[in-house]
């Protein structure tokens, strides 16, 4: 199917080919033939992003009779954000129609600008429902000559609470009139819109009601609130070329989660409503032009964001309204691009996935948190990559090259090649050098939903197994303890069997200090250890296993001073303080078991590069 076979005139197809539109999207191809009988109500249940502005804004422009200088089309939208998009998109629809003048009015600009361009003579307006009432009250705007109105994102404008508004507005166009409506979602407010206030309508629907996009994958992944953040990050760090938008519930959390990416070294930025308007559009331009990588945004806020190209979405718990997951999920996958909705949630709250499936028609799949390992990879893949793509400005570099041979002409091959990787991939390396898995199990499976408690209540049931049953059991020491980082006994196993390979649950007892801790290890097991973990480094002080026949008698009197024989590496020398020092202004860590298995790598697709 063409633009052509759709009925439209040769000015608006020129248009569409100037955007490059080459074929109509499946709501332009069911809606643009209806609308353009211009006989009919018509209801449209579509995402943003499908394609639904040009599907109403081509045959209203097609409608307008330029040689009738009168308001012939309104077109009301929830946001200014909107607002201003729809006539952007509308305005180089009319492009090659002469005559063809839209308007947009919004809050929180000059109403007298909008004044003037109102009186210059709109023959569509394009308004947000506050301040097009605003105008009528001040008889800038009369509707009487109105052949069409369109209701556009119709469930966002009653969520926000401008039915009155609405009401208001659609009673003061002519009954000959008739009206467009386009929602995402179809709750009894909408219907009873349609119901009171069209006739007969003829109805599309894209995809199922209520539902997101086909190209959207819907996924979830369990993780303790605490461990939002790097799981978070996580899920950043392993899709390089990423564009993203994370949606938190609260202004706190939106705030929260920007200020600790960028104190990370993301592009990120936060968009709430604590905002003024100009630093509101100083955020949403700088996300627009991708000097931002990541939006962080509550819902009220984000409303209206249609941003193409956006590749995931995040949700920082889900939201109060489980409606409003369809919104969030719909900011990505727009223009039959796909895209990855991913819902950060803690197990005790995993029951309302199911309230989310329900709603959007669809399962959500559960996928797990990528670990260092996988991110690592992925990186590094990813940097070979643009190492492979990068051109070369052989000119540009000539003048520099003598010097350049100079200084590196000591390194063999390998050497440089290690060198250049460590440039870019140090800081990958150091975040994830020690992190383990982050994910929990869902609610009533064994593992429990609390990683600190299930962490204690595991080790808790080890030692119980290892007090009956092993009485050959052993003690290792290990100079690592909780001024690394590590919380609770959990996490060090954790972070001890990832380094080392041993199965937790050959491990017993766990005395954790905060310099050092002790294990209880089954036959065997100890020697494995003191293998695989001596000469090892954390934050580049060695690490240290050795047999202890001691029992523990508590930690000792200043537990920053381990009693003298127990101290390892160099922790009490000055450069141990001195890693203490960096680890101690570093954001804090959580560890824990590591699953190093590649398994997030099935879930997630690469991404352009950056
Ligand atoms: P919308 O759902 O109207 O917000 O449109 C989403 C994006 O798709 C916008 O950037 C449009 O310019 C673009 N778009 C709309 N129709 C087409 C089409 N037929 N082919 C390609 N892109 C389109």
């Amino acid at each position: 199917m063409t633009f052509k076979e759709l009925g439209l005139d040769d000015t608006l197809i020129k248009a569409v080919e100037a955007l490059g539109f080459e074929t109509p999207s499946p709501i332009q191809e069911k809606t643009i033939p209806v609308l353009l009988e211009g006989n009919r109500d018509y209801v449209g249940l579509a995402q943003t992003g499908t394609g639904k502005t040009a599907a109403f804004g081509l045959p209203l422009i097609q409608q307008i009779d330029v040689d009738y200088r009168a308001i012939q089309g309104l077109v009301l939208c929830p946001t200014r954000e909107l607002c201003l998009q729809i006539t952007k998109e509308m305005k180089s629809y009319s492009k090659y129609k002469e005559g063809v003048n839209i308007v947009a009015v919004y809050g929180g600009a000059n109403i007298s600008d909008q004044i003037r361009d109102i009186k210059k003579g709109a023959n569509i307006i394009v308004g947000t429902p506050g301040r097009t009432i605003d105008l009528m009250g001040r008889k800038v705007l009369k509707f009487d000559t109105v052949s069409t109105v369109v209701l556009d994102e119709a469930d966002e404008m009653l969520n926000m609470g401008f039915k009155e508004d609405i009401t208001e507005i659609l009673e003061a166009t002519p009954a000959f009139k008739h009206t467009w409506l386009f929602s995402a979602t179809m709750p009894r407010e909408v219907e009873r819109i349609a119901q009171n206030y069209m006739e007969n309508p003829h109805t599309v629907t894209i995809g199922t009601k209520n539902s997101t996009a086909a190209n959207i994958e819907h996924q979830y992944c369990l993780v303790s609130g605490r461990d939002q953040y790097h799981a978070l990050r996580r899920f950043i760090d392993f899709s390089p070329g990423m564009f993203g938008l994370v949606f938190c519930r609260t202004r706190r959390d939106a705030k929260e989660f920007a200020d600790k990416l960028m104190a990370d070294g993301y592009n990120a930025d936060a968009l709430h409503g604590d905002l003024s308007q100009a630093q509101r559009d100083s955020v949403m331009n700088k996300f627009r032009n991708r000097t931002l990588q990541v939006l962080v945004a509550t819902d009220v806020a984000a409303r209206g964001i249609d941003v193409d190209d956006i590749t995931h979405v995040f949700h920082v718990d889900l939201p109060d309204e489980i409606e409003s997951y369809t919104h969030r999920a719909g900011r990505t996958a727009r223009a039959g691009k796909s895209g990855i909705s991913v819902a950060l949630v803690s197990p005790s709250k995993a029951g309302r996935i199911k309230l989310v499936e329900k709603q959007i028609s669809k399962k959500m799949e559960l996928v797990k948190a990528p670990t260092g390992n996988d991110i690592c990879g992925q990186q590094i893949v990813q940097l070979i990559q643009t190492v492979h793509d990068v051109e070369i400005n052989t000119k540009g570099i000539a003048p520099y090259l003598d010097k350049i041979n100079e200084e590196l002409s000591n390194f063999s091959k390998e050497e440089l090649i290690q060198r250049f990787v460590s440039v870019e991939f140090n800081r990958f390396l150091k975040t994830y050098e020690k992190a383990g898995d982050i994910n929990l199990e869902p609610r009533g499976s064994r593992r429990g939903d609390d990683r600190g408690e299930r962490d204690d209540r595991r080790s808790g049931r080890r030692e119980d197994r290892m007090s009956e049953g092993s009485q050959n059991s052993k003690r290792v020491f290990i100079n690592v303890g909780k001024l690394d980082g590590f919380e609770n006994k959990g996490q060090i196993l954790g972070f001890i069997c990832n380094q080392s390979g041993i199965d937790g649950n050959s491990v017993g007892k766990i005395d954790l200090f905060d310099s050092f801790a002790f294990l209880g290890v089954e036959d065997g097991v100890g020697e494995k250890l003191i293998q695989a973990m001596n000469g090892k480094n954390i934050e580049k002080r060695e690490i240290r296993v050795e047999f202890s026949q001691d029992k523990p008698r508590g930690e000792s009197r200043d537990s920053r001073e381990p009693r003298s024989e127990y101290r390892g590496g160099s922790r009490s020398s000055s450069g141990g303080d001195r890693n203490r020092g960096d680890r101690d202004r570093g954001p804090k860590k959580n560890y824990s078991s590591s699953n190093s298995g590649g398994a997030n790598a099935r879930n997630f697709r690469e991404r352009r590069p950056r």
